[in-house]
């Protein structure tokens, strides 16, 4: 086994002496005041070790980090029926863009696009009871701690600006591709971006996807072919019109956030979490992917 810890710390010293550290997404009027100086990663192996340095136990905006677990709930609640609703293409274009949705007829080309992501958060909102109460224990069950939270700010910033996301609604709408008011999805979705974790809380968080579907409490959250599937979008879509760059300078499936955050994992292996609220110019954290190409060069441990 690599020494974990001193592999860390040598990414740290280096990941922190970068002088370009990207830019934090400013488009979220609540996010643009982050310190992009913070930087954190954190390592939970799958015999349940763990690993961290720097700030990775701060609190942070894990933005699209949560259409990963959103898909999953959505798997879980109506397992196939996903497909008739979203693709599974990498799109080639940013996660905000419109144009490929009036192409495809309203069926986003995958769950982790925004408008991929507001038909899964449509399909949760019909099938929970309480769809945001129900969501956030979901997720604070998968990750065993009852202390995670929605950041109501952010929410609320996000409904103030996020008129690309009003427009993806209503065109999905248009499509007949959303079932419920456009209003009470975007509440949901904006919800689920707006939820706080650290990396440690989120390395725990995935450990199912690493676990063939089994969560830290060791409950069965998915089976083992729908954990794969997830995975296996997570590598072609998990980084907008970067995933080809990503497989290519880390080689794991993985999700970024504009919040600066990426969860990435190596099934039966471990999951990583970074974060570094720099962005680079197509919207994922620049240091962020720095550190987790250090580490899978420095361990020689990636699918590849
Ligand atoms: N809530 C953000 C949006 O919808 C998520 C973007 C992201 O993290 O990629 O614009």
């Amino acid at each position: 086994m690599p020494n974990f810890q001193a592999i860390l710390n040598t990414i740290y010293n280096d990941t922190v002496k970068a002088t370009d550290k990207g830019n934090v997404a400013t488009y979220i009027p609540e996010l643009a005041h982050i310190d992009k100086n913070n930087f954190g990663m954190h390592l939970k192996t799958i015999d349940g070790k763990v690993y961290g340095i720097g700030n990775y136990n701060t609190k942070f905006s894990i933005q699209s980090i949560s259409k990963v677990l959103a898909l999953s709930k959505a798997m879980s609640l109506i397992g196939n029926d996903i497909w008739k609703r979203v693709d599974v293409e990498p799109s080639g274009h940013p996660f905000n863009q419109l144009a490929l949705l009036e192409i495809n007829d309203g069926i986003p080309r995958n769950p982790l696009i925004n408008a991929g992501a507001i038909v899964i958060a449509d399909i949760l909102v019909s099938n929970l009871e309480n769809p945001k109460a129900d969501f956030l224990n979901y997720v604070r069950e998968l990750t065993g701690d009852q202390s995670i939270q929605f950041n109501e700010k952010v929410a609320h910033s996000e409904r103030e600006t996020g008129f690309r996301n009003f427009a993806a609604a209503n065109l999905l709408k248009s499509f007949k591709n959303l079932n419920n008011p456009v209003d009470e999805v975007l509440d949901f979705y904006f919800h689920q971006c707006a939820i706080e974790m650290t990396c440690s809380q989120l390395s725990k968080s995935f450990f199912f996807l690493a676990n063939k579907g089994k969560c830290v409490l060791n409950k069965t959250r998915l089976t083992k072919t729908q954990a794969k599937r997830i995975n296996a979008i997570m590598l072609t879509c998990g980084f907008y019109d970067e995933a080809g760059e990503f497989a290519f300078e880390v080689g794991l499936p993985g999700k970024s956030g504009v919040g600066g955050g990426i969860v990435a994992l190596l099934p039966d292996h471990f999951v990583i979490t970074t974060w570094a609220p720099g962005l680079n110019k197509k919207g994922n954290s620049k240091l962020g992917m720095f550190a987790l190409e250090q580490f899978t060069t420095k361990t020689n441990l990636s699918i590849f």
